[in-house]
C-alpha cells in the first residue's frame, strides 16, 4: 500500500512539475476535485480526444459526431432518472466527521484481498521461475482460493443490496466487515442514505421567472434527446451511432485520487441505436472493439480487464466495466452499457414526440435500443500518464525518469537543440524548427548540457531530440535521438520529417485495432 501511495504521489507532482495538470485556483489554496490541465496535458488531452473521436467517427461510416449543449430542458432529468435515482450511498464517521461511499468503502476492502492474492502469485511466480502457471496456482491454491471466493461474496452481497436499496444492509455488511474510518481508525458509522450527485443552477434573470436547471451529469442525454433530428437529416440506418465529447457535473461525496474522481470531467460517449432483441450480440461487440482501441496504445495487455457488473444501473440489462491498473489498484476507466430502450421511451413519455425509427424493408417502426461505451476522458488521461511514467536503471548505474507517453499522445514531438550557442548552430536549429512546426509540436531548446536538455525531454515525454552539431555544417546531417531507446541515429536534416511522421502518425497506431 505504501509503494502504491508513493508511485501515486510521484504521478501527481510530476503531473504538476511538467506542465501537465494544475490544481485548479490554486493561489486560493484551490478547490476540492477540481484541476486545470496545464500547456502539456492540454495537448495530450487533446490527443486523447482525437484518438478516441478518429477511432469512432471517422473510420466507422455509420457513427456520426455531435456537440449537444451543457444546459437541458430540465424535463430531461426527470425523463433519464437521474433526478429519482441518481444517488450515491453516503455514510458518515461520527468520531472523524468523514463521508464516505459506503458501497466504494466496502470496494476498498475488496481490493485489500485481491491485493493479498496478487501477492501470493507474485510471491509463487518467483518460487516456480519459468514453471510458474498461473491460472493453475489461481485455481487450485487453497489460500487463494479462499480469498477469491470472500471476495466474490462480498460483491455479490453489496450488488444485491445496493440493487433493492435495503441500504440497512450496506451498512450491516460495513460493520460485519468490521471496516474502519481510513483517516481515524474509527467504526462509529452513521446509518447509509442515498445522495444526488446532480449540480442545481438557475436560468432567468429574476429570482421569480427563474427555471431550475442542472448541469448535465452525463453527455449521453444530449445524444438522446437529438436522436430523431440526427437519424432523419442523417438519413441513418439502424445499425447506427451517434458520438459525443464533452463537460460533465458530478457532485461526488469522496472526490479523491487527483483526477479520477472529479467534479468537472469530461466524457466521451458513443451511443448506438440497434434492433429490439439484437443488444446482447452488440454489447458483445462494443466490448471488444473497445478493449482493441485501448490494447492499441500499447500500455500493456495485463494492466486492463473486464469487471462484468452485478449490480444493474436503473437503466441497464448488462453492463461491464473496463478496468485499468491506476496507481491505485484496479479501477474503472470506461462503462460498456446495454440500455435496451430506457431512455427513447421515456423521453416519448415524457415530451409526448415519438422517437421511433421506421424500418422501410420491414416497414415496421420501433423504439431502438441502445448498447453505449462511455469513458472518462480525465480518467484515460490518468491511465496513459501514470502508466508512462517510469523510472529507470541505466546502464552506469544513475536513473533515469522518463515519460513513455505513446508517441501518437505526447503532446510534443520533437526538441531541437543546437550543440552550442554559436557557429551558426542555432539558425539551422531554428530553420529546422520552421520547417517542422506545420506538420508537428516542436520546441526549441539551447539551455545546458544536452545531456540535461535530454533528461528534460525524457521527463516530459518528448519523443524525439534533434541536436545540431559541427557536423551539420559540412553534410546537413543532425542526430535524432529516441526517448525509449536512447538509441541515437545520424540523418539527413530532411528525412526527419518522414522518422517522425511514421513513429506519431494517428493512422498507423489505430490501424493496430485490426491486428491486437
Ligand atoms: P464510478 O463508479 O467510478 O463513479 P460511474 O460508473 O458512475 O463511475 P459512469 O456513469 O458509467 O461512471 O460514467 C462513465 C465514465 O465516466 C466512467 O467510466 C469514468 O471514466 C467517467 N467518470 C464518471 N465519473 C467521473 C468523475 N467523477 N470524474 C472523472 N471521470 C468520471
Amino acid at each position: 500500500m505504501a509503494k502504491q501511495d508513493d508511485d501515486f504521489k510521484r504521478v501527481i507532482s510530476h503531473a504538476k512539475e511538467y506542465g501537465y495538470v494544475f490544481q485548479s485556483s490554486e493561489i486560493y489554496d484551490g478547490l476540492s476535485a477540481v484541476y486545470d490541465y496545464a500547456q502539456n496535458g492540454a495537448e495530450l488531452k487533446k490527443n486523447i480526444r482525437e484518438y478516441w473521436w478518429k477511432a469512432m467517427v471517422q473510420l466507422n461510416e455509420n457513427i456520426v459526431g455531435i456537440d449537444a449543449a451543457i444546459f437541458m430542458h430540465p424535463t430531461t432529468w426527470k425523463a433519464s432518472g437521474h433526478v429519482d435515482a441518481f444517488n450515491d450511498p453516503l455514510i458518515d464517521n461520527k468520531d472523524s466527521k468523514k463521508r464516505y461511499r459506503a458501497d466504494v468503502l466496502v470496494e476498498d476492502h475488496v481490493a485489500k484481498i485481491e491485493a493479498k492474492i496478487e501477492k501470493e502469485v507474485a510471491k509463487a511466480a518467483k518460487r516456480f521461475g519459468d514453471k510458474f502457471d498461473e491460472a493453475q496456482f489461481l485455481a487450485t491454491n487453497q489460500r487463494v482460493v479462499d480469498y477469491q471466493e470472500q471476495a466474490t461474496t462480498i460483491l455479490k452481497r453489496l450488488g444485491k443490496s445496493l440493487a433493492a436499496e435495503d441500504l440497512a444492509d450496506v451498512k450491516k455488511l460495513i460493520e460485519e466487515l468490521d471496516i474502519a474510518c481510513p483517516m481515524s481508525g474509527s467504526k462509529n458509522w452513521t446509518e447509509v442514505k442515498q445522495f444526488n450527485l446532480m449540480f442545481g443552477t438557475k436560468l432567468g434573470a429574476t429570482a421569480e421567472s427563474a427555471m431550475d436547471l442542472y448541469l448535465r451529469p452525463e453527455t449521453a442525454q444530449g445524444i438522446f434527446v437529438n436522436f430523431l433530428n440526427v437519424q432523419k437529416t442523417g438519413r441513418m440506418k439502424i445499425p447506427f451511432g451517434i458520438a459525443q465529447t464533452g463537460k460533465a457535473f458530478r457532485n461526488e461525496i469522496v472526490a479523491r485520487q487527483f483526477i479520477f474522481r472529479m467534479r468537472e470531467f469530461e466524457q466521451m460517449e458513443m451511443q448506438y441505436f440497434i434492433k429490439p432483441g439484437t443488444q446482447q450480440e452488440w454489447y458483445e461487440n462494443w466490448k471488444k472493439n473497445r478493449m482493441k482501441w485501448h490494447l492499441s496504445l500499447g500500455l500493456g495487455a495485463e494492466n486492463y480487464r473486464f469487471h462484468d457488473h452485478e449490480k444493474l444501473a436503473h437503466y441497464a440489462d448488462a453492463a461491464s466495466d473496463i478496468e485499468f491498473r491506476f496507481p491505485f489498484g484496479f479501477k474503472e476507466l470506461e462503462g460498456i452499457h446495454s440500455r435496451t430502450d430506457f431512455d427513447l421511451a421515456s423521453h416519448e413519455k415524457h415530451s409526448g414526440k415519438k422517437l421511433q425509427y421506421f424500418d422501410y424493408e420491414t416497414r415496421e417502426s420501433y423504439v431502438p435500443y441502445v448498447v453505449e461505451t462511455s469513458i472518462g476522458l480525465d480518467r484515460m488521461f490518468l491511465a496513459v500518464f501514470s502508466n508512462s511514467l517510469q523510472e529507470e536503471e541505466l546502464a552506469n548505474g544513475s536513473t533515469r525518469t522518463v515519460l513513455k507517453l505513446p508517441s501518437v499522445l505526447a503532446p510534443t514531438k520533437a526538441a531541437v537543440f543546437p550543440l552550442v550557442k554559436k557557429d551558426g548552430l542555432p539558425e539551422i536549429a531554428q530553420e529546422i524548427i520552421e520547417d517542422l512546426k506545420w506538420d508537428f509540436n516542436v520546441e526549441y531548446d539551447e539551455k545546458d548540457a544536452v545531456g540535461r536538455r535530454y533528461r528534460r525531454q525524457d521527463a516530459a515525454g518528448t519523443p524525439f531530440c534533434i541536436t545540431v552539431d559541427h557536423q551539420t555544417l559540412e553534410d546537413k546531417t543532425v542526430t535524432i535521438r529516441h526517448r525509449d531507446s536512447m538509441e541515437q541515429q545520424r540523418v539527413a536534416i530532411e528525412s526527419l520529417k518522414g522518422i517522425i511522421h511514421e513513429a506519431v502518425d494517428m493512422k498507423g497506431w489505430l490501424k493496430r485495432m485490426d491486428v491486437s
